[in-house]
């Protein structure tokens, strides 16, 4: 260990090893030099810090060993003068074993009984492994920094007391603020209003319990609108087992909301449809199926009479109705299924619009006079065009159908025009008309503006009637009036698109 040398180390040995015991316990160093800055004492943790045994610098002098004593400061030269001088956090080599590290020293004046300088004696905290661990913690920050702001989520941190200390960059994109900002509570400025109080009630709720916690909120972007967000916070805790704040990530969930309200829309609609449509299906089966049991019942007894009388016939007519509007509804279920699966195809031919028109007209006429529906049509100009001739049929059909639907009793009025580059047929009717706000919706997918109690119907006539129409590259669109009546107008390009 420690090797007698000098006069002066010969004189105070005992006080050496008296600091030696003393500063055993921390693990410093202690070395005393004599006035040549030669070593006379070097005690075991000398020996553990530098790699270097003491027997091998007794007598060496200490600028040899510690070449960094050698600069500027001085310190043994200032300490030799009677002065006590500190070296922090220095970076040092020890020549002989080629350690590198990192001390604290303190350089006192070594005096004699009679109070003379004698030399210098040193004590040596090294800090080597703890700059080590301090380095290794600034990285894993650094690290820890670099990936959070890298995470395509939004990430938060705070502290034990609540307070928010960390956004990562994603986080401050979305908000455009800056860290100063958002530090503390500023981040809940930008929480929709109507959601503020349960995300704090939620927050502080899991923060006191310490429990991981889960919430949806709206949080403005930074520009302006207000995105829903998923945020899921966990306690987090310090390698002791201390609670050190929480740890959030958010993702922001606006289109998963969308496409579940969506979703919801659409299993809410096949269940209406689903209703409307077996409603729908059993009125005419069971007018069928009533009038042909009347009718075998009838025709057991006087099958002659009502030969004569007409009766079977009015029942075949009754029938022959009735399976008609089953045919009708069966075909617009087919057309839903086969525009969904984009399978509608338009086959064109040749024909003139104002000839179709005045057919269908000729046509429905048994069903306009039986619900007191004057027809008037003016299809005098030549509308030539190359479309799908049963399906304009079908479009055509189904305009006047509704238009004695929603209109019995008041006159129907069809016209066919020639523009400049399409042909224009328009079906007007003077029946219960349709309020401004449901005119673009009704050519939408099973939507009605009326109710199912009053008026039969799927809600589907309009929008294959505009699917079929934007097949031709046409348009369909509508004018009315709550209580005035409708027109409905249809422009077929003359030209193919
Ligand atoms: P449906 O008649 O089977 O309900 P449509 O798709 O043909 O289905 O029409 C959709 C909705 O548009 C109807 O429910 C009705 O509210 C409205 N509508 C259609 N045509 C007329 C019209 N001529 N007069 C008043 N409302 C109409």
């Amino acid at each position: 260990m420690s090797t007698k040398l000098s006069l002066a180390t010969r004189r105070a040995p005992s006080m050496l090893g008296f600091a030696d015991s003393l500063l055993r316990s921390e693990g410093a160093g202690l070395v005393a030099l004599d006035v040549g800055f030669r070593f006379t004492f070097w005690n075991g943790a000398m020996e553990r810090i530098s790699g270097i045994r003491a027997d091998e610098v007794m007598g060496r002098s200490a600028i040899d060993v510690f070449p960094f004593l050698g600069e500027q400061e001085e310190h043994l030269g200032r300490a030799l003068a009677g002065e006590t001088v500190a070296a922090q956090r220095r970076r040092y080599t020890a020549a002989g074993s080629e350690r590198e590290g990192f001390l604290d020293g303190y350089f006192t004046p070594f005096f004699d009984e009679g109070g003379n300088i004698v030399g210098v004696v040193c004590v040596i905290h090294d800090l080597t492994a703890q700059k080590l661990a301090e380095e290794q913690l600034g990285e894993t920050e650094r690290r820890f920094q670099n990936m959070a702001d890298a995470a395509p989520v939004l990430l938060w941190m705070s502290e034990p007391d609540g307070l928010c200390t960390f956004f990562n960059q994603s986080w401050l994109d979305f908000t455009g603020r800056t860290m100063e900002e958002e530090w503390g509570v500023g981040w809940a400025e930008g929480i929709h209003f109507e959601d503020f109080q349960k995300c704090m009630d939620t927050y502080f709720a899991a923060f006191n319990a310490r429990r991981v916690f889960e919430m949806e909120y709206r949080l403005r972007r930074s520009d302006g609108n207000y995105r829903w967000i998923l945020d899921r916070g966990t306690p987090r805790y310090t390698p002791d087992g201390t609670f050190a704040g929480y740890i959030g990530s958010c993702i922001d969930i606006t289109d998963r909301k969308h496409m579940e309200g969506e979703l919801r829309k659409a299993v809410r609609d096949r269940d209406d449809f689903l209703s409307i449509a077996s409603h729908e299906l059993r009125t005419p089966l069971t007018t069928l199926s009533l009038e042909i049991q009347s009718l075998k019942r009838a025709l057991g007894k006087r099958a002659k009479v009502l030969a004569k009388n007409g009766r079977i016939e009015r029942s075949a007519e009754v029938a022959e109705n009735q399976i008609n509007r089953l045919i009708t509804l069966v075909e617009e279920l087919l057309d839903v299924s086969r525009l969904a699966s984009g399978r509608l195809r338009v086959e064109p031919t040749e024909f003139d619009l104002s000839d179709l028109v005045r057919e269908v007209a000729s046509r429905l006429k048994p069903s306009l006079d039986a619900a007191g529906c004057a027809l008037s049509v003016e299809a005098h100009a030549r509308a030539v065009g190359s479309w799908d001739r049963l399906r304009v049929e079908q479009v055509v059909a189904n305009l006047v159908s509704n238009a004695l639907k929603y209109g019995p009793g008041s006159p129907v009025e069809m016209s066919v025009t020639r523009e400049t580059e399409c042909a224009c047929l328009k079906v007007r009717d003077h029946g219960i008309g349709i309020a401004l706000a449901d005119q673009r919706r009704i050519f939408q997918r099973f939507e009605r503006a009326v109710p199912m109690s009053h008026y039969s119907g799927f809600g589907l006539g309009l929008w294959i009637a505009r699917e079929i129409v934007a097949a031709h590259g046409g348009s369909i669109d509508v004018a009315s009036e709550l209580g005035s009546g409708s027109t409905f107008i249809v422009r077929l390009p003359l030209r193919a698109a």
